[in-house]
């Protein structure tokens, strides 16, 4: 028997949550467009699959870099794809038309550079503004003047006007409210579509709802909120992290376990050992108590989390026997209730996803990629 972790990516789930986005998106308007965010290899998720098992129906893609936009196209991806923080150096700008990719515009270099490099192929430019996050984008008073400047150039086909959202994840939050209408204030007049929200914004602010929208982590199914929120009720988690369980002993109360001796037994406990560990994405920080779901029942993950192994508290659970699979996040137990344990975020639970081998399943069959 191989090593039992694994990724299972249910694609089904990829796309009933990306319509959620698609019916959030049209709450405001008719014809609200969604790029679907596909950074960082689809946050863990595989961007190739993801792309692929979304192509029927997403209005765009979103990636970080030349290289994953690439990657998609190579794999017959034919929509737009944007790249979030444009190019790094104007040699990448014969690819970005060639191959009709999106690009963000966010400081006065890449303006610059776009106007020394004619392309043959008209590009479409998303320029941001930094409405109040302070980091990537144009100064709100910088920003109708650089809109001028790429609506002089013959190879720029559109501009949309784009900032991003710092706060978010908290609803009825001032500071949003501020970006909102410094944004407002300095695009007014200017024509063109608009983009503004990432998956918190487009589930918080009806006034982020824009002609373009950005979710990411909303697409894989896990909440971008800190605490717990309605909308977890409408999202199917698209990634189940599985392994087993490898050995079980009974140790006596008082007995420490693992690196550190970090946890002590106060009673006499029937320990589990699992093969996963933070080689394979699982945080190290899981603090004792993380949640683990052992026959669908929920376990304590104690002591210190190693790299191949961590071990749990079965004693709750007594019909457990070695080879019983478990759930490290999934349908049950979400990514974001697990990141809190860790004092993380899923975002960073599924981007440290690593070694362990990833399955694809769509309507229960399994589809090569
Ligand atoms: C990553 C990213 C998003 C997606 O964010 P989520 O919180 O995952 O929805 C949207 N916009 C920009 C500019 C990003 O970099």
């Amino acid at each position: 028997m191989s090593r039992p972790a694994k990724a299972v990516i249910n694609l089904d789930a990829l796309q009933h949550n990306y319509q959620l986005a698609k019916s959030l998106a049209n709450r405001e308007r008719t014809n609200g467009k969604v790029l679907a965010v596909v950074k960082a290899d689809a946050y863990g998720h595989g961007a190739v699959a993801c792309a692929k098992a979304l192509s029927g129906q997403a209005d765009g893609f979103a990636v970080a870099c030349i290289e994953e936009a690439l990657e998609l196209r190579s794999t017959g991806i034919q929509q737009p794809i944007l790249l979030l923080e444009g190019f790094f150096e104007a040699i990448e700008l014969n690819e970005i038309s060639r191959h009709k990719l999106d690009i963000v515009v966010q400081n006065p270099e890449q303006l610059t550079m776009l106007e020394q490099s004619p392309q043959p192929e008209p590009v479409r430019v998303w320029l941001k503004m930094d409405s109040g996050m302070h980091r990537a984008g144009l100064l709100p008073q910088d920003f109708r003047a650089a809109w001028m400047r790429l609506d002089a150039l013959p190879w720029v086909s559109d501009i949309v006007m784009m900032t991003h959202l710092a706060c978010a994840d908290e609803s009825d939050n001032g500071y949003t409210r501020h970006q909102l209408e410094v944004f407002e204030q300095h695009t007014l007049g200017l024509p063109g579509e608009r983009s503004i929200a990432n998956s918190a914004g487009l589930v918080n602010y009806h006034q982020a709802r824009a002609e373009w929208n950005r979710p990411g982590l909303l697409l894989y199914g896990a909440s971008p909120f800190e605490t717990v929120h309605p909308i977890e009720q409408q999202l199917q988690p698209v990634m189940e992290l599985h392994s087993a369980i490898i050995s079980i002993k009974n140790i006596p109360a008082g007995s420490p376990v693992g690196y550190g001796s970090a946890w002590t037994s106060q009673r006499a406990t029937r320990q589990g050992v699992v093969a996963i560990g933070y080689a394979d994405g699982y945080p190290r920080h899981a603090q004792n108590g993380t949640p683990i779901l052992v026959k669908g029942k929920r376990v304590p993950v104690i002591g210190r989390v190693s790299m191949d192994m961590l071990t749990v508290d079965l004693t709750d659970v007594p019909q457990a026997r070695p080879g019983d699979s478990v759930v490290l996040w999934g349908k049950d137990l979400p990514a974001a209730e697990v990141a809190r344990y860790a004092s993380t975020i899923p975002y960073q639970l599924f981007c440290n996803l690593n070694r362990v081998p990833v399955e694809y399943a769509q309507s229960s069959i399994a589809v090569d990629v």
